[in-house]
């Protein structure tokens, strides 16, 4: 009988677990804290936003599509939804194509994972973080908390720096480099973004449905409307999060990074200044504060005129067509340049990691070590959001642990 490790007890751990002992074989499965799946728990705000129907490797932010395309087409929506009605659970899609327990608790799938792993006969050693994994001829030796434990099959899922509080740290990465794996640099994906001007304090808590469009070096490489969220430190809001991971890597390699936010996206800039004309023609003894806030939220409405030096109880009489010119132009292209992430504590994935191209997307061997199977987020492949990181990792997993 193969002896076989797995390094990690998240998504991606958990899943080559149960395969490969629903194949016969033996598996000892270590996880560094003190339960396995603690990532599985927190997610979608313990809902757990677990797949998607509609997963395309356009999805993924990968230098390697055709990597990520290779693994959705072995492991699909349809293979997961029927491997979780064999471990006992059902899901249900709601009208976007996110998929979640039907239970509507991540606990569901944790639980149910653990209770096969278990079944199966997987020994589950929590508290057990593996410091040193090397590989003697044709076998590993790994140490944990017991010295020179020896297996002939490795799984190394022990996923990314992301959210630490759950786990995250880079000591995956630092064992597959050991063993003369290339890592791409990692950087922090899904979070929160840090502005330069401090307009935004003024702001915090207001939250809207606007327009993000994400600029690099000048350059518009990506628009999404989804909502914002003006934070103490800067954006957040799903709006936010869905640009935030080709921002991060952007600041990871120095460019110069702006976010433009549109205020307004259902309006055209010239519809804009004309409806705020006739606003004005209404109430012409009012301030321009009165009037912009029946457009705006009260304390966005105040920091634009601020910001463009006009005294907020100026009549609307008074304001002439440049001025509404202006406050149209801010409100529909307001630019903030971006410093900073929010942070791996704040992040729900990150972006690097193992480079694909050492991997065998059809069996998620490696190709530097005979023997060695990666699989999960310490690979360099991170998902938008909506379910796109736990696929992976639950068909990452699949796959490492079928072709053991
Ligand atoms: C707050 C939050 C919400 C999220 N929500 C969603 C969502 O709704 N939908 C979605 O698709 N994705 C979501 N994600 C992302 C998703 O959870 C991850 O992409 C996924 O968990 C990655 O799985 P993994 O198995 O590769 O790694 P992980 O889940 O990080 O598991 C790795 C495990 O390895 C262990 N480990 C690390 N190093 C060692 C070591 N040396 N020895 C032993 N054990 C080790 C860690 O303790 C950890 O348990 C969310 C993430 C966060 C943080």
């Amino acid at each position: 009988m193969k002896r076989v490790a797995v390094i990690g007890g998240g998504p991606a751990g958990l899943m080559a677990a149960v395969t490969a002992a629903r194949k016969g074989l033996k598996v000892d499965l270590f996880d560094a804290g003190k339960d396995v799946g603690r990532k599985i728990l927190a997610s979608g705000n313990g809902r757990c936003n677990i797949s998607n129907v509609n997963l395309s490797f356009f999805d993924y932010h990968s230098r390697q599509p055709s990597f990520v395309n290779h693994v959705l087409n072995e492991f699909d929506f349809k293979a997961f939804e029927k491997f979780c009605i064999s471990i006992g659970l059902l899901l249900k899609t709601s009208v976007d194509g996110r998929v979640y327990p039907q239970s509507n608790e991540a606990r569901s799938i944790q639980q149910a994972l653990k209770a096969e792993a278990l079944r199966l006969g997987v020994q589950i050693f929590t508290k057990s973080t593996v410091f040193e994994l090397k590989k003697n001829s044709d076998y590993f030796v790994l140490n944990a908390q017991k010295d020179g434990e020896i297996y002939e099959k490795v799984v190394l899922a022990a996923g990314s720096p992301a959210a630490p509080q759950l786990g995250g740290s880079n000591s995956g990465l630092q064992l597959a480099m050991a063993l003369g794996h290339d890592i791409i640099e990692p950087y922090p994906a899904l979070v929160g973004l840090h502005l330069e001007q401090k307009l935004h304090k003024k702001m915090r808590g207001v939250k809207i449905d606007a327009a993000l469009s994400l600029y690099l070096n000048g350059k518009c490489s990506e628009t999404v409307k989804s909502d914002l969220l003006f934070t103490d430190y800067g954006i957040s809001g799903f709006g936010t999060l869905d640009i935030s991971t080709l921002a991060s890597k952007a600041l990871k390699n120095n460019k110069r990074v702006e976010v433009e936010i549109d205020l307004l996206p259902l309006f055209e800039r010239q519809h804009l200044v004309a409806k705020m004309g006739r606003l004005c023609d209404q109430i012409p003894d009012a301030p321009v504060m009165q009037m912009l806030h029946g457009v705006l939220p009260r304390r966005i409405a105040a920091v634009i005129l601020h910001s463009l030096e006009i005294e907020g109880n100026t009549c609307c009489k008074d304001l002439n067509a440049k001025e509404l010119r202006r406050l149209a132009t801010k409100m529909k292209m307001w630019r903030f340049r971006v410093i900073g992430t929010h942070g791996y504590e704040h992040a729900e994935a990150a972006g690097g990691g193992v480079a694909t191209e050492e991997v065998n997307p059809k069996t998620m061997e490696s190709k530097i070590v005979p023997g060695l199977y990666l699989a999960g987020e310490v690979l360099d492949v991170v998902g938008k959001r909506g379910g796109y990181n736990l696929h992976f990792a639950w068909a990452s997993g699949w796959i490492a642990g079928k072709n053991i």
